[in-house]
């Protein structure tokens, strides 16, 4: 009797009836289920695939979606309005009309000048990242239309070593200048950045008078220079070109500053106020000049080109 209950049991985790006709594949499974008190012995390459990336939950408020809703609300939580980090082809696409844009000096490629190891050979690292990933540094640069309206825009992605600013993105921001003053074009920042790239040391750091300075000539030249902080932004980058636009705007809960919260609490053995380094803290405080819902960022940003070209 006790024997029957648990089979029955059995026949109910596989969701299938037991029939007599079917007590060869009813033996397969109890042999499975025997298996599993003794450990389960299947090889990772017997297992079966679970599609990746299939569902998605909100670091924020939990909702559970699917990646394709996820997508079409623009990596916006449905639920909670959360921003998802994404990168720069995700940005391109949401700002570019039709998706079309030209790719600009992407033939620049990151390289270990120093033999420079901390846990991982920089190298090492960097081909690591190159074989995983399209990215050939942290920074992307395009050009195209934006409603109608052509416009330069780079943008980091915070896969290539968490979009720190080595020599390669000074040169493609440096170039990206260039171009606009070239073309008469504005010029659009989209930093998602940890900061300055250690594994370049000074290299890394002479990068924030060469993109400062590269800002000026665009002043200059009288064309528009905005930047957007997205979360996070730290370090080098808002010690830097993030925070020197004629437009600072960023995206609703970034997280922006120089050091990190857990950092300056230690430093000032303080409490940091409620929302501190949050861009809505920020905007209050004067640092930006409006935070920009994901869902108006296109419309946004041709309006501001419409405006400057006026
Ligand atoms: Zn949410």
């Amino acid at each position: 009797m006790k024997k029957e209950h648990t089979e029955d049991i059995e026949s109910r985790l596989t969701g299938e009836d037991v029939k007599p006709a079917e007590q060869e594949v009813q033996e397969e499974k109890r042999s499975w289920f025997k298996r599993k008190r003794q450990g389960i012995l299947t090889s990772t390459a017997d297992k079966k695939e679970f599609p990746e990336g299939l569902w998605n939950k909100c670091p924020s408020c939990n909702h559970i979606c699917t990646t394709q809703e996820l997508k079409a609300a623009l990596f916006v939580c449905p639920s909670c309005n959360y921003h998802h980090r994404i990168g720069s082809k995700e940005y391109f696409e949401i700002l570019f009309d039709k998706n079309e844009y030209t790719p600009l000096f992407d033939e620049i490629k990151s390289k270990d000048q120093l033999g420079f190891t901390d846990l991982k050979n920089y190298q090492k690292r960097l081909d690591e990242i190159h074989a995983k990933t399209d990215l050939k540094d942290s920074m992307r640069v395009a050009v195209g239309k934006v409603h109608g309206q052509e416009i330069v825009v780079a943008c980091m992605d915070f896969e290539f070593i968490g979009g720190s600013l080595g020599s390669v993105m000074g040169e493609k921001f440096s170039r990206a200048v260039d171009y606009c003053i070239q073309h008469k074009l504005p010029y659009m920042v989209i930093s998602k950045s940890g900061g300055a790239r250690m594994m370049e040391s000074a290299f890394s750091l002479m990068q924030l008078a060469k993109t400062s300075g590269k800002l000026a000539q665009l002043s200059d030249a009288k064309l528009p220079y905005i930047s957007m902080l997205t979360d996070p932004t730290f370090g080098g980058i808002s010690a830097s070109f993030g925070m020197l636009g004629d437009l600072n705007i960023a995206e609703p809960g970034a997280l922006i500053g120089f050091a990190g919260p857990r950092v300056i609490k230690e430093a000032t053995k303080k409490d940091l106020p409620p929302g501190f380094q949050k861009s809505e803290f920020l905007l209050e405080h004067g640092f930006l000049d409006f935070i920009v819902d994901r869902k108006q960022l296109k419309e946004k940003i041709a309006q501001l080109v419409t405006l400057f070209q006026h």
